[in-house]
């Protein structure tokens, strides 16, 4: 018992919920994983009741995760030590804002030959202009490898045993094949690729990019006009991934994480459909997500902010202006009106 493979999930949210249902189900069936899977979860107050409390005994999460019943044998922990402990692979799956918060509770208190994988689609700013992975931050904190699981895994589909594709970047082969048999099921194919980086920052641009087709949707610009955000927004990712990550693979892109996640989210992403609302109502990104989210998190708007702090920095605005218009329009610098305008004159038009 005590060698079984100890799962941790860190994170109760839309995406943590429904991987949740995967993770439960396997280690269950799997006799080398252990049954119990701790989830932690951040505690609120839903209705007079704790989470976990309506977690641990309906086995649903109302909040992020309603209509779906999670596996009786992932038990909801509200206190991340206790939920992390004896961990052989932590699964890192919160909004990325606050990744370096869990990741300071949890210093020296995990287990020191843990793994973890991060399912975070974002970035966080480093000192000094640019941007850090935050896998990277995960292994710098923690002092443990951090492999990444990145894909068009859009989380209610997901739950609802929709088909997809997922990817994980891992650089042990052995150790990717642990990860595959905890992560995989039969409407859920894993995809293993040793390019790690760059399957992560495939899942953290394409945010950005579902904003832009968010507001061309809110134009009513028609769906030739999304395409064309959806390829240039494809070009500044290879091209941020050539420039900053170099040596990465150029198959990475085809790979679930890259194309594949970007359609999904540009048609039925949370970033696509708060921003197409930002357009039509004129209120802010917060306000919306907050109005529109049910207490889910926006990630597109902090990472177009996070990249352009980079570029900026960098003097390298003008190579992104898809990315760059993006962020000026998040923060009122551009009207949305102004988009296509913005867009017109990019490298490959002129
Ligand atoms: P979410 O958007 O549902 O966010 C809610 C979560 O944030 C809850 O667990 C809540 O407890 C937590 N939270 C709220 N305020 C907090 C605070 N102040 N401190 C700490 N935690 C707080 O979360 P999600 O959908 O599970 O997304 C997690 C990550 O997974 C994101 O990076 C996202 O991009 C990625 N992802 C999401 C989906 C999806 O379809 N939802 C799919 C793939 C990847
Ligand atoms: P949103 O956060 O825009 O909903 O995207 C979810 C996702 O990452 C699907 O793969
Ligand atoms: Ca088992």
């Amino acid at each position: 018992m005590a060698d079984k493979i100890q799962v941790c999930i860190i994170g109760s949210g839309n995406w943590g919920s429904a991987i949740a249902k995967i993770v439960g189900a396997n280690a269950t069936k799997f006799p080398e994983f252990d049954d119990r899977v701790n989830m932690y979860v951040y505690e609120e107050m839903i209705d007079g009741k704790k989470l976990t409390e309506i977690i641990n005994t309906t086995h649903e999460n109302i909040k992020y995760l309603p209509g779906h019943q999670l596996p009786p044998n992932v038990v909801a922990v509200p206190d991340i030590v206790q939920a992390a402990a004896t961990a052989d692979i932590l699964v890192f799956v919160v909004p990325h804002q606050f990744v370096k918060n869990f990741c300071a509770s949890l210093l020296g208190k995990i287990k020191p030959t843990a793994q973890a994988i991060s399912l975070i689609k974002g970035f966080d700013k480093a000192e000094g202009g640019g941007i850090d992975l935050i896998s990277h931050i995960i292994t710098r904190h923690l002092k443990i490898p951090c492999s990444v699981l990145m894909g068009a895994n859009l989380a209610n589909e997901v739950a609802e045993g929709k088909f997809c594709e997922t990817t994980i970047g891992c650089r042990d082969i052995k150790y990717g094949k642990v990860l595959k048999d905890i992560f995989q099921a039969d409407h859920f194919r894993v995809s293993v690729v040793d390019d790690v980086d760059a399957t992560e920052v495939c899942g953290a641009l394409k945010n950005i990019v579902a904003c832009g087709a968010g507001f061309m949707d809110g134009l009513n610009s028609g769906d030739n006009a999304k395409a064309a955000v959806i390829r240039i927004g494809l070009m500044e990712m290879i091209r941020f991934v050539d420039i900053f990550y170099p040596g990465s693979k150029l198959g990475t892109f085809f790979e679930s994480c890259g194309v594949a996640d970007l359609i999904t989210t540009c048609y039925g992403g949370r970033n696509r459909k708060v921003s197409e609302a930002f357009v039509k109502t004129g209120k802010s990104i917060a306000e919306l997500e907050k109005e529109m989210l049910g207490g889910q998190k926006l990630q597109g708007p902090f990472t177009a902010e996070e990249v352009n702090y980079m570029l900026k920095n960098k003097n390298m605005e003008d190579k992104f202006p898809l990315f760059t218009s993006i962020h000026k329009i998040c923060i009122g610098e551009l009207k949305a009106t102004q988009f296509v305008e913005s867009i017109r004159n990019q490298p490959d038009h002129v």
